[in-house]
């Protein structure tokens, strides 16, 4: 595809993220004024943050409860991303085993769970977010990566996760794409959400049990504010808190512990225009099934509710010093890449246009999925690194932190996943000359059949690496 055309399906796109940029958004809850007094204190209204004072409020744990936002509800990666709900608690069956073979099949159970009790909520909280529980197929478009889909095929049928081999005709008749070689069809572990109408729909189920939430309230200071309170400090006001969950992310960490755990990396996502019933025959896509292919770069991709084609992800871009800005949000460059994808993936769509395109941040660790920790006397519970799927997972974060800040004794709480953590990031300068040697040598192995050189081994046998 040539670079105008390229150019031209980009142009007039909206760097909004297409769920923000949405009728259904609502108007911003005042921020927080003078000094107010809560039993729990959420930092951050994101999915954790707001799973935490949902969970909290609905199991009667903590009394009351106020969370404090810095921009807007679901404004940072809860609003951005492709809105997979994945029942996995660990980035995937394959990850999971090789961090925690001991408690894997429990996991994968908590996650089934996880999935189901996040549908329960949408269907009992009247959530309007486009829930679809559609599965997933997860797509070669290079001979190497068969024989990776065998594998994970064989490693889920063996922990109970139904999963079928598709070859390249069947994988192109559900959609159609010249590149498709072959494809892993996960029927049951995937749910496709709209995620800001899910997260508006949660503040608003917190609200109705007394929950509060102030917008435009960074945090900017957590000390402790003797007998056995501590206090938050922001711009207008002040909370005294009992215990604190924070959600913060890859934001810049209030306890400073959390970003030798924490890269933020971006990624970027495309949306088209709403495709129509001509143009969406010439890509089947009945199921509506999330996809995505099986390299070390891979894209995912999906259907909207109104039938526009979501597409994201490849470029994961790190900045020096754990960089997070708004500007870092556009990145002309990634854009053109992906749209370029885009058409390789889908020639029969040439002309079409993308009405969005927009990046965010993702909470990248070396493990690639959530750790936990305690500080200030086990007072303060904080999660971080879901790297890339956090939208399941941290639902069943949120049961954890309540149960950290409380002190809850639970099932949950003994995991390994919960008690132990990742592998630390160096400080710079090795942090990012670490990551540009990782991604330069993704790459590499993307274009080498899939060969892994010294670099990527050593990481392998340390049992940590990059991801988004
Ligand atoms: C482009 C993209 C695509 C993705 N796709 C998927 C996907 O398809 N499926 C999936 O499962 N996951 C996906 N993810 C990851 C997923 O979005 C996150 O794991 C999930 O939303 C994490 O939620 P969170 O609440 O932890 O973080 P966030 O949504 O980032 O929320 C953190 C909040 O904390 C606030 N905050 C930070 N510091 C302070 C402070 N000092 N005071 C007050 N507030 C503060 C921030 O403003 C922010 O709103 C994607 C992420 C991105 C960026």
């Amino acid at each position: 595809m040539s670079d105008s055309a390229v150019e031209r399906s980009l142009g007039g796109a909206s760097h909004v993220p297409l769920w923000l940029d949405s009728p259904a958004r609502p108007a911003a809850r005042p921020p927080l004024e003078g000094e107010h007094e809560c039993d729990l204190a959420v930092v951050g209204a994101g999915f954790t943050g707001l799973w935490t004072a949902l969970r909290a409020l609905e199991r009667g744990d903590a009394g009351s409860v106020v969370v404090l936002e810095a921009d807007r509800i679901a404004s940072a990666a809860s609003g951005r991303n492709g809105g997979f709900v994945e029942a996995s608690l660990t980035h995937g069956l394959d990850n999971g085993v090789a961090h925690f073979p001991g408690e894997i099949d429990l996991l994968e159970r908590l996650g089934r769970a996880n999935l189901d009790a996040i549908q329960a909520a949408v269907e009992a909280e009247g959530i309007d977010c486009g829930f679809e529980r559609t599965g997933a197929i997860d797509v070669a478009t290079a001979a190497w990566q068969l024989d990776a889909l065998a594998e994970s095929a064989e490693l889920s049928v063996a922990h109970g996760a139904p999963a079928q081999l598709l070859d390249a005709d069947s994988t192109r008749e559900r959609v159609a794409s010249p590149t498709y070689l072959g494809g892993l069809w996960r029927p049951a572990g995937t749910a496709l959400v709209d995620p800001a109408r899910l997260a508006w729909g949660l503040a608003s189920a917190a609200e109705r049990r007394g929950g509060r939430i102030f917008e435009r309230s960074p945090v900017h200071g957590l000390d402790s504010a003797g007998k056995g309170a501590l206090r938050l400090a922001t711009p207008l006001g002040a909370l005294l808190a009992r215990r604190v969950v924070l959600a913060t992310s890859a934001f810049p960490p209030l306890v400073r512990e959390i970003r030798r755990y924490v890269l933020p990396v971006y990624d970027y996502v495309l949306a088209t225009e709403p495709l129509g019933p001509d143009r969406l025959s010439e890509v089947g896509w009945k199921g509506r099934e999330g996809l995505s292919d099986a390299g070390n770069q891979f894209h995912y991709y999906r259907l909207t509710p109104d039938d526009r084609i979501l597409w994201g992800g490849y470029d994961a871009v790190y900045h020096f010093g754990n960089a997070v800005s708004s500007r870092l949000e556009v990145r002309r460059r990634t854009f053109q890449l992906l749209a370029r994808h885009f058409f390789t993936t889908f020639p029969q769509l040439e002309g079409v246009r993308f009405s969005h395109a927009w990046g965010g941040a993702i909470d990248t660790c070396s493990r690639f999925c959530a750790f936990f920790g305690t500080a200030e006397s086990g007072r303060v519970a904080y999660a971080a690194g879901f790297t890339g799927l956090g939208v399941g997972a941290s639902r069943f974060a949120a049961d954890v932190l309540v149960d950290l800040a409380f002190g809850a004794a639970s099932e949950r709480s003994g995991l390994d996943l919960v008690r132990s953590r990742p592998f630390p990031f160096p400080p710079e300068p090795l942090r990012s000359a670490a990551v540009g040697l990782t991604r330069w040598s993704l790459a590499r192995a993307d274009r080498h059949d899939g060969r892994r050189n010294a670099w990527l081994r050593l990481l392998d046998r340390l049992g940590i690496g990059f991801d988004s």
